[in-house]
Parts: structure tokens; sequence; C-alpha cells
């Protein structure tokens, strides 16, 4: 991947970069396809699953039960008010036709009336036992209420204990599932960034470049969005330990580069000015003569000073004369730009 200099040369490289980027959202589309093709290797968990049928049926039942007889006491209790309350207005208002009518035999005093008291006494007599009766079984319902209620909520507090110990145990088995999920996942990107990573250091700049890109982009992708979601927390440990990690790898590829380029560019520095010539390439050439740094040192120089032949910082010859017409011209150029004529052999 030199530095292109040629209109068309540009061209066809963005074009194989874009073929770079089609592959890789082929291969992904791909991928995604085989993934959710997979048969589903877990499912869903359900809080029943981790429960003892044996020990929750019957308390289960037990609630379901109680709530119902709590419903019929609550209903049933409503009439039995409501028949104390029409029994008690029916002894009132017959204790006051009583009172009323023993105030006006009190004032007469005859004697035939005595049986009618006797009848009167009893019916008033009767009517408060049916209210006396009406009262116990408002008491008898209220007591059948409480004790569906009493039933019901200790139900639930048994049932809910042992559903919180059954969340527990799915919890745990959420946690299970959930590294698996990630070992899946691990099994199925490892080989391929593995295989990236091959090709980053070996192949990217071969002639097939723009396919190990996508590859590579490719792998990235199924690495970032497919695997990293899915890492296991452990309360944040296990992300941040592995960002840790990946930071340190990247960091350390990057000083080492920087330090090879170093390296590189001093060895280079130290070479014959010819030997230097000839080992830059000349689109790279141009291309730093272009950006107005040194093609020698990529330093800045100033190519507009007509007194500066030499780069100040490494000694490379920037301009020269031509042989045939002696013009000043870029001791890069192949041909004189006044004369034509072919530039001296290097060496
Ligand atoms: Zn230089
Ligand atoms: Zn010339």
């Amino acid at each position: 991947m030199s530095k292109a200099l040629r209109l068309s040369e540009k061209w066809f490289r963005r074009g194989l970069w874009l073929v770079a980027f089609v592959f890789a959202g082929f291969l992904i589309g791909l991928g995604g396809t085989i993934v959710g093709d997979l048969p589903k290797v877990e499912a869903p968990l359900a809080l029943d699953d981790f429960l003892d049928p044996a020990a929750v049926g019957p308390l289960r039942a037990q609630a379901q039960s109680a709530r119902q007889a709590e419903d019929e006491a609550r209903t049933a209790l409503e009439q039995a008010r409501l028949q104390l309350t029409k029994a008690r207005s029916e002894t009132q208002a017959e204790r006051e036709t009583f009172n009323n009518w023993l105030a006006a035999r009190s004032a007469t005093q005859r004697a035939e009336h005595d049986p009618e008291v006797i009848a009167r006494t009893q019916r008033l007599d009767a009517l408060k036992a049916g209210e006396q009766r009406a009262r116990q079984a408002v008491q008898a319902q209220e007591q059948a209420l409480l004790d569906a209620r009493q039933s019901a909520s200790q139900a639930r507090a048994q049932l809910s204990k042992l559903e919180d110990a059954g969340y527990q145990r799915m919890a745990a088995e959420q946690r299970r599932v959930e590294l698996r999920v990630f070992l899946y996942r691990l099994a199925l990107t490892l080989p391929l960034l593995a295989v990236a990573g091959w090709l980053f250091a070996k192949k990217r700049q071969s002639t097939w470049w723009p396919f190990v890109w996508g590859f590579i982009y490719f792998a990235l992708f199924a690495f970032f969005v497919e695997l990293v979601p899915y890492l296991p927390s452990y309360g944040g440990y296990v992300r941040y330990v592995v960002g840790i990690i990946v930071t340190a790898l990247v960091g350390r590829y990057a000083i080492v580069a920087l330090n090879r380029y170093l390296e590189r560019q001093r060895q280079a520095e130290s070479l014959p000015d010819q030997q230097r010539r000839q080992e830059l390439g000349y689109d790279v050439a141009l291309a730093r003569l272009a950006k107005g740094v040194c093609p020698g040192c990529e330093r800045p120089v100033d190519l507009k000073n007509e007194a500066i032949d030499f780069c100040p910082h490494c000694g490379i010859g920037l301009f020269d004369r031509c042989g045939a017409c002696s013009t000043r011209k870029s001791a890069f150029a192949r041909f004189c730009h006044a004369c034509g004529t072919q530039a001296r052999p290097a060496g």
C-alpha cells in the first residue's frame, strides 16, 4: 500500500478499499446468518424449574383455596350483617309499639289485657332471639374470614421463602449459562481473530490486500460486537482486566513499531546519499516533497528557498543541476524539466 500519485492508481486504490469494506460487510452478514441458524444452545430459564413441585404445589393450592374461602366468607359476612341490621330494626320497632301500648294500658288498667301482655312479651323475646342468632352468624363469618386470611398469608410467606431460594438457584444457573454462551462465542471468534492477526502481520501489503483487510475488519467486528458484550462481568472485574490487557497489547505494538521506525530511519540517514535515493520509492519521494518535508528524514524543509539544495537535517540532496543545460531541478526528478534530458543515473 505505497503512496500512489498516478490519478488512476489513486482511484483504483479507493475502489479496492471499497471492495475491502463490502467484502467485510458480506462476511459479517454470513457470520450473523450462521450464528442465527445454529440450534439454540440455551433454553430460557423459568423460576418453576428451580422449585420443588412437591413442596410448592400444596402451598400454592392452599393459598388458592384460602383466597377462595376468604372471598366466600366476605360475601357471607355482608349478607349476615344485612340480616342483623334487619333483625335489629324489627326488634326496635316492636319494642316501641309495645312500650306505647304498655303506657296506654297502665292508663286504663284493664284486666282483660293481661294475656295480650304475655303474647306481646313473647313476640318481643322471639325477635330478640332472632337478633341474637343474626349477631352470632355475623361473628361466625368474621371468624371464617380471619381464618382464611391467616391461612392465605401463612401459605404466601412459606411460598415466598421457597421462591427466594429458587431465585438464588436461578441466578447461579444464569451465571453459568452466561459463561457457557461466552465460551461458545469465544470458540467461534478466537480462531477468526488469530487468522486476522496472522494476516495483519504477514499479508497486509500483499497483492490481495483488499480481501486481507476485509477479513481483518470482519474479525474485529466479530470480536467487539459478537463477543465483548457477552463477556461475563463478575462485577466488572473481567471487563476491566480484559480492557487493560488489550490496551497494553495495542500500546506495546505501537511503541515497538515507533522504535522500529526510528531505528530504520537512523540507519537510512547514515547511508551514503546515492544509496538512500535508490531506496526511496519515486512516488514516496514526490508525495513527501508535495507535503513540504524532506523525502529522506520527513522533517520540514523550505523547498521554495532557492538557496537550499540540501536537507539541513539529514544532508540528502534536494536540488541539483541538469547535466545538459545546468538548470536547477529537483534531485528526485527523473528528467530535466527544462530540456528533457534524462537525469544522471544514481551512483
Ligand atoms: Zn532530511
Ligand atoms: Zn536540462
